[in-house]
């Protein structure tokens, strides 16, 4: 898979499962161990996403970071993400 919108979408799913992973630590205020766990790891799964977002989502032809993804197009080579090198 070389599309940068679904590698793109991929990184925001793992943040949103970060997400997911710290609120539910608030679930279990009363245990700070379960706490903590789900907290920490939460982050550590966000955080992940963000990298991982710097990482891959690139432009196949020049190689750029695309940051938000628009429009089916590299807005600094032009070319198209699908469009065969
Ligand atoms: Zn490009």
């Amino acid at each position: 898979m070389s599309n940068p919108v679904a590698k793109a979408w991929i990184c925001v799913g793992i943040m949103m499962l970060g997400v997911v992973l710290m609120m539910t630590s608030m679930a279990f205020l009363g245990n700070k161990v379960l706490l903590y766990l789900f907290l920490i790891s939460g982050i550590a799964v966000f955080i992940a996403g963000i990298v991982l977002h710097f990482v891959i989502v690139r432009c196949p032809h020049c190689n750029s970071y695309l940051g938000r993804v628009q429009g089916p197009r590299c807005p600094y080579c032009g070319r198209e993400y699908n469009e065969k090198a």
